[in-house]
């Protein structure tokens, strides 16, 4: 990690830029500015089911109408884009190779039907949804074999199977989490696109992210994010995990009971 400090938000281009977005923007851009630091925006679109165009559009408009424009991003640049996830595939397959060519992540080749089976039967038992790690100890040979059948697979990450990981996050303290409940995640889909725990270390790795200030709802996430940096060799950037914005009586603002949507704010 370098000396600068280098905030970002990183939000997925699903529809109606949402007021947590620019509620992140405001604290993420004050600490930066307050710190003499840079406030960047990267568009996380690696869920293409999801994608929805013009959507990184209205996220622009709407941060600079609330002057919250940042410093590096799409269509804005900067010395470390490109600032969209998918103009930067390269880095996440060459993550994903290097994390399995030191045994920290491994190939699956499990279909969607026997998965889903798995989830069922697991579902029926009342137990959480955990895949069973067929495809962590195929032998060299099976796997080279699979390859050469180009027999579809995804990426996994290798967890250990017990201790606990701990992160710092600079609001909360020390967080544990017993790394028995984090399962061997997807980290690389089949179709070559990263998931959001690998790009985003990746992603803030290679921006030379100082501080991830986000959302509390990420805090279950950090754990395979700090395992991630490990395996990689890196230096993870500090945590802060803010409070989600709520109601007066507490529940979580949602789409279904207040406007969320930036544009009507606007509008109004
Ligand atoms: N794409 C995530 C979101 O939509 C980013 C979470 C993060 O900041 O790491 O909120």
């Amino acid at each position: 990690m370098g000396e600068e400090v280098r905030l970002r938000i990183a939000p997925s281009p699903t529809g109606d830029p949402h007021v947590g977005t620019a509620y992140m923007a405001l604290f993420n851009k004050a600490y930066a500015h307050g710190h003499g630091g840079k406030f960047i925006l990267r568009i996380e679109d690696t869920d293409q089911t999801r994608y929805n165009e013009g959507s990184e559009r209205e996220i622009l408009s709407s941060l600079d109408w609330l002057g919250l424009t940042p410093d590096e991003g799409p269509g804005i640049g900067g010395p470390y884009g490109p600032y969209v996830q998918t103009q930067r595939r390269e880095l996440y397959t060459q993550a994903a190779g290097a994390l399995i060519a030191r045994e920290h992540a491994y190939r699956c080749f499990c279909t969607k039907e026997r998965l889903d089976e798995m989830y069922r039967e697991q579902a029926a038992r009342k137990e959480p949804p955990r895949y069973d790690r067929t495809c962590r100890n195929l032998d060299a040979v099976r796997i080279a074999w699979n390859i050469a059948e180009g027999i579809p697979h995804t990426v996994r990450l290798k967890v250990p199977d017990d201790g606990t990981t701990t992160f710092n996050d600079l609001i909360r303290g020390e967080i544990s989490f017993e790394n028995r409940v984090l399962n061997d995640p997807i980290i690389l889909k089949s179709d070559g696109l990263p998931v959001y725990h690998l790009a985003v270390v990746v992603d803030d790795h290679h921006m030379m992210i100082s501080h991830v200030v986000r959302a509390e709802e990420w805090i279950s996430s950090t754990p395979l994010h700090v395992l991630l940096y490990d395996a990689l060799g890196w230096e993870p950037p500090k945590f802060v995990h803010m409070p989600l914005l709520r109601n007066a009586d507490r529940s979580k603002i949602s789409k279904r009971k207040n406007n969320t949507s930036l544009k009507w704010y606007r509008e109004q």
